[in-house]
């Protein structure tokens, strides 16, 4: 069953559990919609993941409110743990359906601080958009 009363929990969700107490875990910040805990594999020093308390899959599930307060709380937190963790920069990960690399159906933020060189590998090939692409996607996109 997915959504079991007005809190909205799927018993059978790892992040369900740990966004709600159920199972301990590493909080570094919680309020009533998240709670934010360490990666248990970190990309880098400090890897956080944003989790709702209310379950939801991905992206195309989460209502427009909770994604709002979701990207708030992003922006707070990673101004937050720039200062105290001393790193350069942030990626803000946050992965949608098996073929983008999504393991936990829990909507899921990942704040993934970097270092100068820290040598973390993740990204994308570019490739070039061709004259054909662009035609294509403003058509279908705009
Ligand atoms: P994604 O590939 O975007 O679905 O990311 C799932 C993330 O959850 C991975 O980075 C995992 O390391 C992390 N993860 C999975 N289980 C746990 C857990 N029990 N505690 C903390 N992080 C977890
Ligand atoms: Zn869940």
């Amino acid at each position: 069953m997915r959504n079991e009363g007005t809190t909205m929990k799927d018993s059978n969700c790892i992040f369900c559990k740990l966004a709600n107490g159920e199972i301990p875990t590493t909080t570094v910040y919680e309020d009533d919609d998240f709670r934010v805990i360490l990666d248990a594999n970190p990309a880098t020093r400090g890897h956080a993941l944003i989790l709702p308390k209310e379950h939801c899959a991905n992206i195309y599930e989460i209502s427009e409110e909770l994604a709002a307060k979701a990207m708030k709380l992003a922006k707070k937190l990673v101004t937050e743990f720039t200062e105290k963790l001393g790193c350069d920069g942030y990626n803000i990960v946050q992965n949608n359906g098996e073929a983008a690399g999504q393991t936990v159906f829990h909507f899921h933020m990942h704040l993934i601080p970097r270092y100068k060189d820290d040598g973390a590998a993740f990204g994308w090939h570019m490739s070039e958009l061709t004259d054909d692409q662009k035609v294509e996607l403003l058509e279908i996109l705009k």
